[in-house]
């Protein structure tokens, strides 16, 4: 089903956005309005510049990945772009499905064309021809207004041969996912537009090495991309200006749960948390939450009183968590806490892909140890144990970063929020549920 929409975004039009600017601003379904609004200004200066001359500027800006992981754009855009092996491709990962992230998909309903634009740029600076757009199956309203996008770029020349007149030539493809949050995962994606299952391949090697077709890929994420716009029409010191020396730019955070003004708020990195909870109303009562919930369900949990932390990549790590893709999920004192976690193992279980066994068995014994612990029925303490050495084998042993982030929220209500502190340490022997390690299995 498609996720509620969230997407309001409440500074629409407001001259400090950057990534935001035209959202709610343009018509999304119209290129002449995107032209009037500065749209394509910033291929013309990717052209002028030279493949060479637009990794400079990316890298000069500091920008990291929007997806989650943070990997510095420039250098994954220099690693494909100096492959001999040829053909290129470029890749735009659209298949937003972390649990609370919904910035890709207000981008591309309320701005399509920007998206299309830096891809487009995106190819040109990896030496790339093909590019293909993996949009997540669930979003129509993005879907449709892209595939009408590419098709008026193409008409006026900004897609397919000697774009603008430059010699280069670039087109991009659409490929819808089917619901797996798996096909998320950068090489699930290839596998899945290759036509095979959606499951993720061993990395090393890299896909800037070998990636869609075995051939050398840049995957970027759908904000990642856009904020490549800004970065050719300021330069990439000045963006790098934006945000922290560690973070920079401006930054798309997700907004939901138990606040007044759920939505899509656009701060630079640096901002607090507190900052982007007043922007967001606060929560309905006033009260400080009892926690927020950074990075999403593969991210980590911080406490209500510790709401001045910034919000940037190192300084979300500082405070045990993560920032991820943005996710910011509130949560105040009526949310049942255990039932949430129970969630997130639920989730995680039903969308491992079953290749690797840590992942496989690891998030059921997970969920199954949540649930005794959350329904006052099991051998408590040995299943905080039993938990923290499941949660080891999957991070220690997984394959991709499911399995290998399947504990962390967990781990850190269990550690950061106190969850289950008060579990008893014995309960009778007929009540105790096996608790077998997952190595034993
Ligand atoms: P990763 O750290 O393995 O890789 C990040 C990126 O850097 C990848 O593109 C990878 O190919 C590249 N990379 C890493 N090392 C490299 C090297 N030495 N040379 C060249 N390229 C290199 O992370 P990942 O598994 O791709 O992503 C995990 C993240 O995805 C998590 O933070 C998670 O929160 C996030 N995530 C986001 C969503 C969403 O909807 N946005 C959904 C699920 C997961
Ligand atoms: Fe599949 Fe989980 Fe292994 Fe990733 S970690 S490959 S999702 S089984």
């Amino acid at each position: 089903a498609e996720p509620p929409a969230h997407a309001s975004v409440p500074q629409a039009g407001d001259p400090g956005l950057v990534l935001l600017r035209r959202v709610g601003v343009v018509d999304p379904e119209s290129l002449d309005d995107y032209r009037a609004n500065g749209g394509y200004a910033a291929l013309r200066e990717a052209l002028r510049l030279g493949p060479a001359g637009v990794i400079r500027e990316v890298l000069d800006a500091g920008l990291v990945g929007r997806g989650g992981a943070a990997f510095p754009t420039g250098r994954k855009w220099e690693g494909t772009a100096r492959q001999p092996d040829t053909p290129h491709y470029v890749v735009c990962n659209a298949d937003e499905s972390e649990p609370g992230t919904f910035k890709d998909r207000v981008i591309m309903e309320g701005d399509p064309f920007s998206l299309i634009e830096a891809m487009t740029i995106a190819g040109y600076a990896n030496a790339a021809q093909k590019g293909y757009l993996y949009i997540r199956g669930e979003y129509p309203r993005a879907l449709s207004l892209l595939e009408n996008a590419i098709a008026r770029a193409r008409e006026r020349n900004l897609l397919g041969r000697d774009i603008l007149g430059s010699g280069f030539d670039f087109d991009i493809e659409i490929r819808r996912g089917a619901g797996a949050y798996i096909c998320g995962e950068e090489t699930a994606i290839f596998n899945s537009i290759e036509g095979r299952r959606g499951e993720p391949r061993s990395k090393p090697p890299f896909p800037v090495e070998r990636g869609l077709f075995g051939k050398p890929t840049t995957i970027n994420n759908v904000e990642t991309l856009v904020n490549v716009l800004p970065i050719m029409l300021m330069g990439g010191p000045a963006y790098a200006g934006i945000g922290t020396g560690r973070s920079t730019g401006p930054k798309l955070f997700c907004v939901s749960g138990t606040v007044r003004r759920p939505g899509v708020y656009e701060l630079p990195f640096g901002a607090t948390l507190r900052e982007l909870l007043d922007l967001a109303g606060g929560t309905p009562n006033g009260a400080p939450p009892r926690a927020v919930l950074l990075g999403g369900a593969a991210g980590g949990f911080v406490r209500g009183d510790e709401l001045d932390i910034p919000l940037t990549f190192e300084g979300a790590r500082e405070a045990g968590a993560t920032l991820g893709s943005g996710v910011v999920l509130v949560l105040d004192e009526t949310v049942d806490l255990p039932a949430i976690l129970v969630r997130i193992a639920a989730f995680f279980r039903d969308e491992s892909c079953g290749q690797c066994v840590p992942c496989r068995v690891g998030t059921v014994r997970q969920e199954e140890a949540l649930r005794r612990l959350s329904q006052g029925v099991g051998a408590r303490r040995t299943d905080l144990t039993l938990l923290r050495d499941v949660g080891a084998a999957m991070r220690d042993a997984s394959i991709c970063g499911l399995g290998q982030t399947a504990w962390n929220a967990v781990e850190s209500a269990i550690d950061r929020l106190g969850v289950f502190a008060t579990a008893p340490a014995t309960v009778p022997a007929a009540d105790a549920p096996s608790a077998a390690p997952v190595a034993k299995e």
